[in-house]
């Protein structure tokens, strides 16, 4: 027998609609790249969107032919993340940061036939665009093209390209399984690899997203992606906001520590998202312009791991909690999600900043397991480490055009995370598998040693490496960035390690180095500190 409910297919439009229709005045702030700011509200979001998908279908695209977009967080942006995949294409966000090889990979393999851009990319695409062998059209996301015509020539503006729709039918139904969006990983090992998002697991990552004991975005927030829209859908934070109608900040190129902090206390933000290197930056600001962030509530963090000296310093300083959470492409990304539970109300604060600390728990939609390097499970005892696996209902099946073969585990996905999980099913990152440090047979977790050494003031970043070694094959070398004004030496440094942890964990050498090489999507290149650092030890 079946229930007897109305049913309709999960789409992605059926949050801008709600969105549009329920939270019609909520507004849209957002930072043009030309640095102006433009407040609109869901209604024109709404009405826009649905506006550009009757403009793509007028261009007779196929369904789910793929639309680029190489651009900031900004309400254009925002409107293709709706009208693109809401009129049943496919929303291709690409991070402007990769190598130029990398865009032309990437849009060449996704067949991208639409790309939209900001005007900061012209120069870029135009450098690549004789290589794009798919691309057809060209939008520029400005109400006009300016002096762009000779640099790209077939170039339209967004604004005219939205005249040409209509916003006046209802969105189209169709299979909720359609292809919603498409992410590139940022493909530190081999070429990039793509995951095709559904509408269905889209939605049902957004419902998870907003669970309270999960991001609880609500119609009481401001809320501010500074992760960009590029990097995983900006963690679906927009999907998520427009379900409850929140309101948004989207900060477009500025995503320096000062302009975030003048866009928090401007405009009221009470929740942010983004990356532990956007954050040291924004709370150097913060004191540099003598702010108390007094709207500012929560910052969810992840990306990479959280440094608890960070969380502290938001605590302490500001009163602004931080939700540290962890995910990957692979799982749209939320995996898990640090909040406490009932069971930890009586905690004593020290204790309950320290529960804070680890990557957290799996909202409703993932499972979580560990497993040995045979793939047999291995206890959830808050000690144990292995190889993190998980599935879910927003997990990748298989990545977009490419051989299928061991891509998934008996129905598992391995994370490449090195982990512990406790009975609650809290969760602890503890490397990823590539850099955890192995040494004399046993691992030593980087991410652990560069919590320590981020935490001491006169240390600006800090990334650990295994570097080999004749004894122990490996053994853990800190590569440091002296904080402005200080000076201190490699013995000093290593002196902050004592009583911390076990001695023989303690960094073999400290080298000092004036930045640490990042990827596009901020985190730090360890592959090649390995390379650069491969003989320190010999
Ligand atoms: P990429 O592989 O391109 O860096 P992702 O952004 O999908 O792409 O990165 C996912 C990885 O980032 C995870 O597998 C994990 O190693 C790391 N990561 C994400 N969040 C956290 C976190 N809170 N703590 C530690 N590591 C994290």
């Amino acid at each position: 027998m079946l229930g007897q409910m109305m049913t309709a297919p999960l789409l992605i439009s059926s949050q801008i609609a709600h969105a549009a229709r329920y939270h019609s005045a909520t507004e849209i702030i957002s930072v043009s790249t030309d640095g102006s700011v433009e407040i609109t509200d869901w209604a024109t979001v709404g009405r826009n969107a649905r506006q550009l998908a009757a403009a793509l279908t007028a261009l007779r695209l196929d369904p789910q032919t793929r639309c680029a977009t190489i651009a900031w967080n900004n309400r254009r942006h925002l409107e293709i993340y709706f009208g693109a995949s809401g009129g049943g294409l496919v929303c291709h966000t690409i991070n402007p940061r990769l190598f130029p090889d990398q865009l032309v990979y990437i849009i060449n393999h996704a067949e991208d036939e639409v790309l939209f851009l900001d005007t900061s990319f012209v120069p870029l695409v135009a450098s690549i665009r004789d290589r794009l062998k798919t691309v057809r059209h060209l939008v520029l996301l400005e109400p006009d093209i300016g002096d762009h015509a000779g640099t790209l020539p077939g170039l339209i503006a967004y604004d005219d390209l939205l005249s040409g729709g209509s916003a006046d039918d209802p969105w189209p139904v169709f299979d909720e399984q359609t292809a919603s969006s498409l992410c590139y990983t940022s493909g530190t090992t081999g070429n990039p690899k793509g995951v095709l998002f559904s509408h269905r697991s889209t939605v049902l990552h957004s419902l998870a997203c907003n669970l309270a004991d999960s991001l609880n975005l609500s119609a009481m927030d401001t809320v501010l992606p500074v992760v960009p829209m590029f990097h995983v859908n900006a963690w679906g934070s927009p999907y998520a906001a427009a379900m409850v109608g929140a309101r948004m900040v989207l900060p477009g190129p500025g995503l320096d520590g000062a302009s975030l902090v003048a866009l928090i206390d401007r405009y009221g933000v009470s929740v942010a998202l983004g990356v532990p290197t956007i954050w040291l930056g924004l709370l150097g600001a913060a004191e540099a312009a003598g702010s108390t962030l007094s709207s500012l509530k929560r910052t969810i963090v992840g990306g990479s791991a959280c440094p608890p000296s960070m969380m502290t310093a938001f605590r302490d300083r500001y009163g602004v909690e931080t939700i540290h959470a962890w995910g990957m492409t692979e799982m749209s990304p939320i995996g898990s999600v640090n909040q406490p539970t009932a069971s930890h109300r009586d905690l004593a604060p020290d204790a309950l900043a320290q529960l804070r600390e680890n990557q957290g728990r799996p909202p409703w939609g993932v499972e979580l397991k560990i497993v040995d390097a045979a793939g047999a499970p291995l206890p959830h005892d808050g000690r144990t480490e292995g190889r993190l696996l998980v599935r879910g209902h927003f997990v990748l099946d298989a990545y977009f055009r490419m051989s299928q073969e061991n891509t998934l585990q008996e129905g598992w996905f391995d994370t490449g995370d090195i982990a512990t999980l406790d009975a609650d099913g809290y969760l602890n990152i503890r490397d990823r598998a590539k850099d955890i440090i192995k040494s004399g047979g046993e691992w030593i977790s980087s991410v652990e040693l560069e919590n320590i050494a981020i935490a001491h003031p006169a240390l600006s970043d800090a990334a650990v490496i295994g570097a080999p070694h004749p004894k122990w094959d490996e053994r853990p070398v800190l590569v440091a960035v002296r904080a402005p004004d200080h000076d201190p030496s490699e013995q000093e440094i290593l002196d902050i390690y004592d009583g911390k942890i076990a001695k023989w964990q303690i960094p073999d050498r400290v080298t000092f180095v004036d930045t640490l090489p990042r990827n596009a999507t901020g985190k730090v290149l360890k592959r090649d500190l390995r390379d650069t650092f491969a003989d320190i030890l010999q």
